[in-house]
């Protein structure tokens, strides 16, 4: 049986790691509504019912750290969600790199809980990626071989800073850190364009396609995107949950060309959308 595996995951205690004010501007993303972001591994597994018919799923689960939007998930809560389920789930850390302590939290996090990658929120924590103050992470990263996966794209978020979200930010950290397996998370959006291009210039640069099948038009014309550049081999898998799930996903993924049926529009490959939904990415990630 192959394996899928979701490179985009959360795990964190709602409401607890998040503030009053992140979950009340929360409302932006949905119409009014206070999303409920619980997350448990059952749900998780039940949300995959559909795929776990003819695959089996690993899962690479994080929290996040960003004082500046209010969420905090202690990485400690992170290690033991994945000690609970070895098998099934491989770790992040997670550092805020705006707030004191954070190189201790990343070797802390690395060498002590084991945990085999680092995720960062620029936006969300107001940094860049390219920030001289970050270059103890890029080197630590080059030198232990973790990969780095950033929120790039929206946020409903007020005082989270748009501007530290866009994806070409990661040019100069690829230029300057090539060996870094850096994954851009949601392509990027709406900055589809900025993630291809890129992806496409460095070797180690990749896209998570999470969160993105709810939008189908958008998705479909990003994907469209990637196929004339001809970067398929830069996307891998990723769902965000808890906003959305492994079978919605994949279901996603494979009815946009019906969308278009029945128009003279361009389809997207089906092989490649297939062998996207079961790369194995973690050798491209230097990932056990
Ligand atoms: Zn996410």
């Amino acid at each position: 049986m192959p394996t899928i595996l979701d490179v985009h995951s959360h795990v964190w205690a709602y409401p607890d790691h998040f503030s009053d004010d992140f979950r009340a501007q929360g409302k932006r993303a949905k119409a009014g509504i206070e999303l409920d972001l619980t997350v448990t591994h059952a749900a998780y597994r039940k949300s995959c019912e559909q795929t776990l018919r003819e695959a089996s799923v690993r899962t690479i689960v994080f929290g996040g750290k960003a004082k500046l939007s209010g969420l905090w998930v202690d990485d400690r809560y992170v290690a033991a969600e994945v000690a609970a389920h070895p098998d099934e789930r491989i770790g992040f850390l997670s550092v805020d790199p705006t707030q004191p302590g954070w190189e201790e939290e990343l070797r802390f996090g690395h060498q002590e809980l084991g945990l085999q990658g680092i995720k960062l929120l620029p936006m969300y924590a107001g940094f860049y990626p390219q920030e001289t103050r970050l270059d103890p992470l890029w080197s630590y990263a080059t030198r232990h071989r973790l990969p780095v996966l950033l929120h790039t794209g929206t946020t409903f978020v007020a005082q989270a800073p748009l501007d530290c979200t866009l994806p070409r930010h990661l040019d100069p950290v690829a230029a300057r850190f090539p060996e870094v397996p850096i994954i851009m998370a949601h392509l990027g959006h709406p900055y589809e364009g900025e993630a291809i291009v890129t992806a496409r210039k460095h070797p180690n640069v990749y896209c998570d396609i999470s969160a993105l099948h709810y939008r189908p038009y958008q998705f479909f014309h990003a994907l469209m995107l990637v196929q004339e550049y001809g970067v398929w081999n830069k996307l891998l898998f990723g769902t965000d949950y808890p906003f959305t799930t492994v079978d919605a996903t994949i279901a996603g993924l494979r009815s946009l060309n019906q969308m278009v049926a029945g128009t003279g529009l361009p389809r997207l490959n089906t092989d490649a959308l297939e062998t996207l939904i079961f790369r194995d990415p973690l050798p491209l990630l230097n990932l056990k």
